[in-house]
This record gives structure tokens, sequence and C-alpha cells, in this order.
């Protein structure tokens, strides 16, 4: 049996986090985490199939592992994931040297398999949803941060968007009970745990699943932003067409829930949303967020655009860019149309839109959203912020870095003497804007953290 493990993650938070998980539970077996490839005897790939570039890494990562796994017998490589869920056969087929390939349901199993893999060789054990009795989401996660947490509030995904192999991977949306979501979270306030995430392909239609009585999320938003010591509550991702006035109340009007709001746009088109199955128009997408913005004072807002969706045309594009100047975002995550085996979207091949046309639309694309993001930030110069102290800054370790309530990232000089430690929080005064950060001067460092001032709803 393998002793130490490292695990690399390709993909979302909801990865991110999953790693965590199966962390902690490797720990449990009685492993310890390593620093690298060479200093483990097994390396675990969390794999995501979103975009064609994460399947690329990752048979790269594992091409380039071959030759160590010759050189190396004791070295068990396991496979686990979304890609792994939909592509199981496939993986040991691309790479024999896999030992263990498991996929999105049992997580938890992988001690076993481990020792399943020791004693009969490599397996692949990928059930097609979650079995009887698994064990609850959040057992012995090993998190990565003291401070700050991600807590899954609901997996899976009821939606059917053309793009989007999240449903067949995932499975129907499952939702956690919210008295289980509260006792992981209390447990984490109790250990000092100061800011959490809550997580979910579409948190606003939690608890669907649990009940017909609505909104659910928004009472989790409350009862979550009301345990004693959590100071940030974050969530992500809220689908437009389901996000709902008393969400967006519940934001409002919970002093702990930040200012900031993922808010996926996809399209500006009316046709391509449709072609996309969203369920919404710009229009109706842009009123929801001019209601979240007149609720919520100082809402930082970002998105999600897919560039050269199957039978974008030049005017749908001009729609994209035209709603992307009116939304003002904060920042967007801008992915190139990639066709995902399964989906209705790569069924649309005679759609495509040529390679050099998407190229240059995304580059235009970016650079209107990096103008908005440095127009939003440079708006900020000259103010106070409160920053949860993340620790030094990775491109200037004579720097501390720490995110604001809207989640901004701001760099700022230490003070000479005892800086602020991680998950401490500190006020600081923006001095500097670029697209994707804040320079700023500490002001002091907070006692204690504070809410911002409770702010009456204007507007639902
Ligand atoms: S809402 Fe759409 S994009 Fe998001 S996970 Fe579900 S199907 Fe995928």
């Amino acid at each position: 049996m393998p002793t130490r493990f490292v695990i690399r993650t390709f993909g979302c938070q909801m990865n991110e986090h999953d790693s965590e998980r199966l962390a902690g539970l490797l720990v449990a077996d009685g492993m310890e985490p390593g620093q690298g490839v060479d200093d483990a005897d097994l390396v675990v790939f969390n794999t995501c199939c979103i975009r064609e570039n994460a399947d690329n890494r990752l048979y790269g990562e594992l091409g380039r592992l071959k030759e160590l796994a010759q050189r190396r017998p004791e070295l068990t490589i396991a496979v686990g994931g979304c890609l792994a869920q939909k592509d199981r056969e496939l993986v040991r087929e691309r790479a024999p040297h896999v030992d263990v390939v498991f996929g999105t349901h049992n997580l938890a199993d992988v001690p076993r398999l481990l020792r399943r893999r020791a004693a009969e060789g490599p397996i692949t054990e990928v059930p097609d949803g979650p079995a009887p009795g698994s064990p609850p989401l959040h057992i012995g996660a090993l998190r990565e941060l003291p401070y700050a947490a991600w807590v899954t509030i609901q997996t899976g995904c009821d939606n059917s968007c053309a793009f989007c192999i999240v449903p067949q991977v995932r499975g129907p949306e499952v939702s956690r009970p919210p008295e289980e979501v509260l006792a992981e979270v209390r447990s984490l306030a109790r250990r000092g745990v100061v800011e959490v995430t809550l997580l979910g392909q579409n948190v606003n239609s939690y608890g669907r699943d649990l009940t017909r009585r609505s909104p659910l999320f928004a009472d989790l938003l409350r009862q979550v932003g009301a345990v004693e010591g959590v100071e940030r509550v974050r969530f992500t991702s809220p689908h437009p067409k389901d996000l709902r006035p008393e969400t967006v109340a519940a934001m409002a009007e919970t002093p702990a829930v930040c200012e900031q709001l993922h808010l996926p746009l996809q399209s500006g088109s009316d046709r391509i949303l449709r072609a996309m199955r969203r369920g919404y128009t710009a229009q109706r997408y842009l009123e929801r967020l001019a209601a979240a913005r007149a609720a919520v004072a100082d809402l930082a807002v970002t998105t999600d655009i897919i560039v050269g969706f199957p039978g974008e045309t030049e005017d749908d594009f001009e729609a994209t860019l035209e709603v992307v100047a009116e939304a003002g975002y904060d920042s967007a995550y801008t992915f190139i149309f990639s066709p995902r085996p399964g989906t209705r979207a790569a069924a649309m091949v005679d759609q495509f839109v040529p390679a050099e046309v998407v190229h240059e639309r995304f580059e235009r694309l970016r650079a209107v959203v990096e103008r908005s993001a440095l127009a939003r930030h440079q708006a900020r110069v000259g103010r106070t912020e409160q920053v949860l102290v993340e620790g030094p800054s990775r491109k200037d370790p004579s720097m501390l870095s720490g995110r604001t309530r809207q989640g901004k990232l701001a760099h700022f000089t230490p003070p000479d003497h005892g800086s602020p430690a991680p998950g401490s929080f500190a006020d600081v005064v923006v001095t500097g804007a670029a697209p994707h950060h804040l320079r700023a001067d500490l002001v002091q460092v907070a006692a204690a953290a504070r809410h911002r001032p409770r702010i009456p709803l204007r507007a639902r």
C-alpha cells in the first residue's frame, strides 16, 4: 500500500474541494501528504471534463509519468473525477500504466480501491450514482486553508445546457439537508474558519429535491450568515434563470454575505442563449442583474462567457459585447467553445465557427472585459477596504495579499513589525488598480472582523 500521496486537481472549486475530501480520507487511512511526485508513491489525478484542454493536460501528465512508473514499480497512479466518470474505459486504454480509475460518486471508496489494487492489480470502478450509505460529503476533508473553507451544499445539475457535460457526469441535483450544512459550518467556525463559500452547480435551486417549500437557498444564506464566527459568506454558482428576489434580499440583509455575485452570462445573443438552452434572454439577465445591484450596494459582478458557440454570427458576438458593456463586470472567465462529446452542442458540427474567427472574437472580448475590470478597480482607488489576509504575495513576497469583501485580490506593503497573520483582517486604502488586482497601503490590522453595515433592501 502507498504511504505518501500527492493529488493533482484540474477543474472547478467543486473538484478542489473533492480533492480536500480525498486527502482527508487518505490521511485517515494512515497516509501522509507528500511534497511532489518524487516524494510520493501515490499520485491521484482529480480530473475535469468541461473543456478539451483539461483532457489534454491529464493525458500529457500521464504520459510524462509513464517512464517514472516503469522505473518505480511501487508508484501507484489513480485517476478520478469527472473525466474518469465519463471516459472510464478510455483512461486505461490511453494510459495503461494507470492503476486505479474511480468516478465522482465513489470518492469515499478510494482507500478500499487502493487496497484492492495492491492485492489484485489494476482496477476500474466507476458507479453511475451514489451508493446507498455513502459517507457524508464533508467527513474528514483536509482543507488547504485554516481560515477559509468550501462547503458543498449540492451536487449534480438538473439543467441541460447544450454545451455542458456536467449533468451526465455528476447526475441530477442532490442537496445536502440544511441542518447537515449548518452543522458543518458551525464546526468549521469553531475551528477558526471565518469565510465559507457554499458550492453547488446551481445553488439557486438548492433544496428543490428536499422540499417543495422555497426559497431554501435564501433561508440557507441567512442561516449560514448567522453562524457565530463566520464573518464572510460567498457562494457559487447561481444560474441567472433561478436568481430569485428572495436570494437577493437575503444577500442584502445578511451582513456576513459578501457583495459579490458570479452570474454566468455565456452569451448576450438571445438566439445563441436559446440554442444553449439557458432559459433566459439577455434582457432578463440584465434585469436580474440590475435588481441585484439595486439591492446590494457595491456589488462586484463576475461572469462566464463562451465565444464561438456553434452558429455564433458576428451579430451574435456583437450582442455579447453590448451586454458585457452594459453589465460592467468586475471580471469574466472567457472561454473558447470546446465541443464535449455527448453534448448537444458537440453534434452541431455543421455550425462550428472557424477557429481563426473564434480567436479574433475571443481577443476582442478579452480587451473589453479587461477595460471594464480596470475601470471598476480604478473606481476603488482612495477607498478603505477590509481584506482577509492570505499571506505573502505569490508574485512579490515582499508584499502581502488579501481579498476584499468583493473578492478582489489586493497587494499591500506589510508593516515594519508584526505582519498580520493569514486569516486575520486588515484595513487597507486602495492606491492603485490593474485589471486583475488592486494595490493598497495598510491602514490597520483589525482587532476583529467587522461586517459591513446592514444595508436596507432598496429594490427587489
Ligand atoms: S447549469 Fe448548465 S452549465 Fe451549469 S452545470 Fe448545469 S448544465 Fe452545466
